[in-house]
């Protein structure tokens, strides 16, 4: 059995449902179909989920959320109506902008994107509609809890049953809806998949997969046609944005494999996401380079830190207190870097800086903005001497400055900081040096 999951591009409108069908239709082991809200249909339309965050801020302060609400309503009687569905949505349609002018939710009013998408898919693929919110379950505090969702799963799917589920959101015990973050049915799919411990997870998109550089900086990037989970974490996580960074973690606890495909043009192979990948010397050493850009560079300065042996949990617990992620934290015999993204600073800037200084009596302190971080990522890259060389000769050739490097134990990431404005030439200096002249083989091999 195969866990599919269609993305919002995928279920667009009826044409692109219709795609949906043939992919479902040619293979019979496609049988749990996890569907996103309808999303853009051209560059300049508009995603349900986006018109539904609107609608409720609009309702919310009494001025024009009804008109958006037609809006959507008309997305959804048009997919409706142009596949001839026996279902009229309508009456539940109105159910539910009733309790949007009430006070639903904020993550109520987003969650019925997937929902009535998934109550058309079902009825046009012929299978059973299985909501999410009986089988996705959030705590009181509005955390993902998996063992009651595992349990939920298995009960509910029936072996040799045909669901459709919409993606994004689940619910509390007391029936309280909540989502993922955005892009999150890319989770809901992950999580179906491991809790059946199915064989495949493909993942439905409009792109064939993932390249190994950002194809808005770089031309024509090469395409990957396998990457493990761990260098397929460190792309996502740094801005390869194809999957949810989130979608990884629960297909990898069952070794599932995960495979990006293309609804409009399902021939092409794709990338598969595996535990392993076999590579030898002769494959590229780098699987791909990725980064985002925005961070913030708290450097922190005293002689002997390392010898006062409460200094980084004190220094670590002015951001735990302050809600600051630290996503970095290279450091030197006297000196410590702290990264962490600007916008999540908000506004934080001084009140941090008087708390390091209280708790941590620092020699110096200041901040830097504007840095961007870059992820040189491939687990080929720990069999080879010579690889930090040529990244950084490479952008020192390009006249860039490397701010802060950090390899992980793993060996299979090197990430560097650099100024904002550098990013997309060091994105494509890096790419050039390895991907069009690739490294020599070493002697021995
Ligand atoms: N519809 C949601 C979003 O736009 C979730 C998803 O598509 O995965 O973020």
């Amino acid at each position: 059995m195969k866990v599919t999951k269609f993305g919002g591009t995928s279920c667009a409108d009826a044409s692109q449902f219709k795609k949906v069908k043939s992919i479902i239709t040619a293979d019979s082991e496609r049988k749990i179909v996890i569907v996103s809200a309808p999303g853009k249909r051209f560059a300049d339309d508009h995603k349900i989920t986006d018109m539904l965050y609107l609608c409720h801020q609009l309702m919310e302060i009494g001025i024009g959320g009804e008109e958006v609400f037609t809006s959507i309503k008309k997305r959804f009687l048009e997919i409706q109506n142009s596949l001839n569905l026996a279902i009229d949505l309508e009456p539940e349609l109105d159910e539910v902008e009733q309790k949007l002018i009430a006070g639903a939710s904020r993550d109520y009013a987003a969650s019925r994107g997937e929902y009535f998408s998934a109550k058309l898919m079902a009825e046009y693929l012929g299978y059973q509609f299985l909501d999410a919110a009986d089988i996705i379950r959030f705590d009181q505090n509005g955390r993902y809890d998996e063992n009651i969702t595992r349990i939920l799963i298995k009960e509910n799917i029936v072996k040799d049953g045909c669901f459709v589920i919409p993606g994004f959101y689940g619910a509390q015990e007391n029936g309280s809806i909540v989502t993922f973050s955005r892009g999150g049915s890319d989770i809901t799919g992950s999580i179906v998949a491991s809790a059946l411990s199915v064989e495949k997870y493909e993942n439905w998109t409009d792109v064939s997969g993932f390249l190994a550089a950002d194809p808005k900086i770089v031309d024509n990037p090469m395409p990957l046609h396998i990457v493990t989970y761990d260098e397929l974490r460190e792309l996502s996580y740094m801005g390869a944005a194809v999957l949810h960074h989130e979608a990884i973690f629960p297909a990898r606890q069952r070794g599932i494999p995960i495979h990006i495909l293309n609804t409009n043009a399902p021939d092409e192979p794709g990338t598969l996401i595996l535990p392993k990948a076999k590579r030898t010397k002769e494959d590229p050493i780098l699987t791909g380079v990725a980064g985002v850009k925005d961070f913030m560079v708290i450097n922190v300065e005293k002689y002997r830190m390392t010898e006062d042996l409460s200094f980084f949990r004190k220094l670590c617990s002015v951001f735990e207190t302050n809600g600051i992620q630290i996503h970095h934290m290279p450091s030197s015999i006297d000196t410590v870097s702290l990264i962490v993204r600007e916008d999540s600073m908000q506004g934080k800037e001084r009140k941090i800086l008087e708390e390091i200084d209280i708790y941590c009596s620092p020699d110096r302190i200041d901040i830097t903005p504007g840095l961007a971080l870059l992820a040189v990522v491939g687990e080929n890259m720990a069999m080879r001497a010579g690889v930090s060389a040529k990244v950084f000769g490479a952008l020192a050739k390009a006249g860039i400055n490397i701010r802060m490097i950090s390899q992980g134990s793993s060996e299979f990431n090197i990430i560097l900081g650099i100024a904002n404005n550098d990013f997309e030439k060091a994105v494509s200096t890096i790419y050039d040096e390895f991907f069009k002249q690739p490294l020599v083989k070493p002697a021995s091999s």
